[in-house]
């Protein structure tokens, strides 16, 4: 048995390739290590939404060059969207590295590694596909381990957001057929997987493109009648596409969790001109509150951009102000960097002092974990539905899993409950995280409000 070492860096899509990358050359006799050191193959999952994260990408490949000087046989490749990005510059760059394949050639693994080990090749491919069996897997998906699942219904984007690179590195949107996703999802439910997180760049834009293809609500819709599952979730989508019928399936579509991702990026109206996110902040703000109307105890989340170019000290604040006024459950907030081909580097400088923009991106998180923490606390005392996911990697000797609202519950019981559903009474809050005991687990079910005392 050869031995294959992953590592990932990104996002659930990547996260999700790199469990397909697996798959695939566990087919080809690849077994998984965690020690780089034992490695016949190593694979590099990138990301290059942010220049950072691009950066660890040529560190991780500098710090393997000994590796391979060690041992001749050694693959490496490399993945994602930085792959995707630099093609046949990254072997130029990076003489030691073996192949590169892009954000549409998962599927291309097997064979690119053969050419490597038959032919002596070092292979690049990266392609782009307009037909979306590129992400299915003739073999069938292997059984998940896990009580989630991630499940790809869409991969790319067709908004041109200035600061982004996405369209570029994961091409237009393509949907999958919808026959194949509530397939796979019957299969994953079938064995034992609870939970999805549907995945793509904009999900509810999802089918758009597709002729006769279901919507995102109707594919919800569809998934949320698939016996054995209990909860839905997806990520990411974009403000312009939450249609009515998105926010109705939040009433009627009991295993849709109470959770939304929605970026806003930022509570400017001049900068989200600048950004061409294509709303207005009151246009972004009409459409939370019609949601929250519907849906009061819906969980919400969002992307936040802070020293984007020419950003002003009135337009920060109009940030700080929309986060006062919507008091998300959760951000993720960064510091812009240029990333090439984007509209944004074409035609503004990076004027934002890195001073500036630290300083910036410290208030934002510091004003979001007193909201945060305030929100979370407000959840002591009550009961949350939590599905168990292991052991809590932060609290020994505690189990975790997620509320449907998507916090972090750790609390007191045995490790059999994983992938089984408790009643958790919260008892202490953290900005980031609920501490609860457990009341009951299983089989045993108490009727609850949502959201209620118990
Ligand atoms: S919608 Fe999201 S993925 Fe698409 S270009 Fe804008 S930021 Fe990038």
């Amino acid at each position: 048995m050869k031995k294959l070492y992953v590592q990932t860096y990104g996002c659930q899509m990547n996260q999700h390739d790199s469990d397909r990358a697996v798959q695939l050359m566990a087919r080809m006799d690849y077994t998984l290590t965690d020690r780089v050191e034992e490695a016949d193959l190593i694979l590099l999952n990138t990301c290059s939404v942010r220049d950072k994260a691009e950066q660890k990408v040529y560190s991780a490949l500098g710090r393997w060059r000994e590796l391979k000087e060690k041992k001749k046989d050694l693959i490496i490749g490399v993945g994602g969207c930085v792959a995707q990005q630099e093609g046949e510059n990254l072997l130029r760059r990076v003489p030691h590295l073996d192949l590169v394949f892009g954000t549409h050639n998962i599927h291309r693994l097997a064979h690119m590694v053969q050419e490597v080990q038959l032919l002596g090749k070092r292979p690049v491919e990266v392609a782009f596909y307009r037909d979306p069996s590129y992400m299915e897997d003739p073999e069938g998906r292997p059984e998940v381990q896990g009580v989630q699942a991630f499940v790809t219904i869409m991969q790319g984007c067709n908004k041109v957001c200035s600061f982004c690179i996405v369209p570029y590195v994961r091409g237009r949107e393509i949907s999958r057929p919808s026959e194949k996703i509530i397939r796979e999802v019957q299969d994953l439910a079938r064995g034992g997987v609870r939970e999805v997180m549907l995945l793509g760049q904009n999900v509810n834009s999802y089918g758009k493109n597709s002729p006769g293809e279901l919507t995102f609500s109707q594919l919800l819709d569809r998934i949320n009648d698939i016996e054995g599952l209990e909860r839905i979730r997806f990520t990411t989508s974009h403000p312009q596409d939450l249609s009515p019928e998105l926010v109705e399936a939040y009433t009627k579509l009991e295993k849709l969790c109470e959770h939304l991702h929605l970026p806003v990026q930022s509570g400017s109206d001049t900068v989200l001109e600048r950004m061409r996110r294509g709303y207005s902040r009151k246009e972004y703000t009409d459409r939370i509150h019609r949601l929250r109307d519907q849906c009061p105890d819906i969980a919400l989340s969002t992307d936040i951009i802070v020293g984007f170019p020419a950003e002003t000290d009135a337009e920060f604040e109009q940030t700080l102000e929309i986060l006062r006024e919507l008091e998300y459950d959760e951000i993720y907030a960064f510091a812009y960097s240029p990333r090439p081909q984007t509209v944004a580097v074409k035609i503004y400088p990076d004027d934002v002092p890195e001073e500036v923009k630290k300083e910036r991106l410290g208030r934002v998180l510091n004003f979001q974990n007193e909201i945060s923490l305030r929100k979370n606390k407000k959840k002591i005392g009550y009961i949350e539905e939590v599905l168990v996911e292991g052991p809590s990697k932060l609290r020994k000797g505690q189990i975790m899993g997620r509320a449907r609202n998507n916090r972090i519950v750790n609390f007191t019981g045995p490790e059999c409950l994983s992938r089984q559903m408790a009643q958790v009474r919260i008892t202490a809050a953290s900005a980031n995280s609920l501490l609860g005991e457990l009341v009951s687990s299983g089989e045993v079910s108490i009727t609850l409000e949502p959201g209620g005392v118990a």
